[in-house]
């Protein structure tokens, strides 16, 4: 059994962009520039978007974080879109979500730029990726396609079972998956709640993508030998033992399962970084389509 490190992975893409980024600043090009938007006082958003910032500071890139009131207006945050689109300066910019439940996601997403649509959500950006051409993808689902190819995993022809339907990660998981593309190529089952035979699916899965926030959900019984396993999950469970007072789960019991499976990733430490290190990819692109 080999783990999918994430964690190390991320850290040598990191260097490597760093380097692109040295070479740019070296050629007196403009340095990529990602801005972030955070609306409100959720917990996790302020440390996913801290953690975006810090990321963008190590690698020499440039970052802006946009703060603004809970209160904010639907119109009034359409607004602050239009002007991150309209600056020359951004090469890129998301709006961490979830908004505030009187914003509606969905619209927001519509009014970025695509191309500067850095976490890939926009319709013409997951449209672009749907037909293999030149597009921002989804972090987290690209950050495991980075995965699997770094460890030289095969995936052309083997049954990928994908959990979870989401539109953030299974969704698009499961596009790229299908697509007739190294990482890809792979025949794709993608499954959700009205699934009525997840076992019998697993049990004959080849690589198995679970996004389904469900902790240790998947369990020995349900894979075969030799598996590929793909963990996004990440559900905090109470732990006192630990400063923070909770530890992360992912969504496969990974004692059971790492003797059977031939590569997996731990939680945390798998898909996470893998995650993070997606967007500043996807920053890197945004800044060399404008030179
Ligand atoms: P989500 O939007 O809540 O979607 C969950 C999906 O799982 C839905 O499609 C749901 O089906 C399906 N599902 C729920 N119960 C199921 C069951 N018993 N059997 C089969 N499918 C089931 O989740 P998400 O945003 O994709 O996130 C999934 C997990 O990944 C969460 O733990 C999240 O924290 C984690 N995550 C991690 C990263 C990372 O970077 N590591 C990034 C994003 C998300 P229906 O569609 O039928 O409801």
């Amino acid at each position: 059994m080999i783990i999918l490190d994430g964690k190390k992975t991320s850290q040598e893409m990191r260097n490597e962009i760093a380097k692109e980024v040295e070479t740019i600043v070296k050629k007196g090009g403009k340095i990529p520039h990602l801005a972030a938007v955070l609306v409100g006082n959720n917990g996790a958003s302020i440390t996913y978007v801290n953690a975006k910032v810090r990321d963008c500071e190590e690698v020499g890139f440039k970052s802006t974080l946009v703060k603004l009131s809970e209160t904010i207006s639907e119109k009034e945050l359409l607004e602050e879109v239009a002007k991150l689109n309209a600056d020359e300066d951004i090469d890129g910019f998301i709006v961490q979500l979830p908004l505030p439940k009187h914003i509606d996601d969905q619209k927001v997403i519509m009014a970025i730029d695509p191309k500067k649509d850095v976490d890939g959500f926009h319709p013409q950006n997951l449209g672009r990726m749907a037909l293999n051409l030149p597009s921002y993808l989804p972090a987290t689902p690209m950050g495991i396609m980075d995965l699997l190819d770094r460890y030289n995993i095969e995936t052309g022809g083997k049954h990928c079972v994908v959990v979870g339907r989401s539109h953030i990660v299974g969704l698009p998981a499961s596009i790229l998956m299908g697509r007739n593309h190294y990482p890809g190529n792979a025949t794709v089952t993608l499954t959700h709640s009205r699934t009525t035979n997840l076992k019998e699916l697993l049990r004959d899965a080849d690589i198995i993508i679970a996004a389904l926030g469900k902790p240790d959900f998947i369990t020995a019984d349900m894979v075969k030998d030799g598996v590929v396993v793909i963990d996004v999950g990440t559900t905090r469970v109470v732990d006192k033992s630990k400063k923070s007072g909770y530890k992360l789960k992912g969504d496969v019991d990974f004692e059971g399962v790492s003797p059977k499976a031939s590569y997996i990733t731990p939680v945390p430490g798998g898909v996470g970084p893998m995650t993070r290190v997606s967007l500043l990819k996807n920053t890197l692109m945004a800044a060399r389509n404008k030179m």
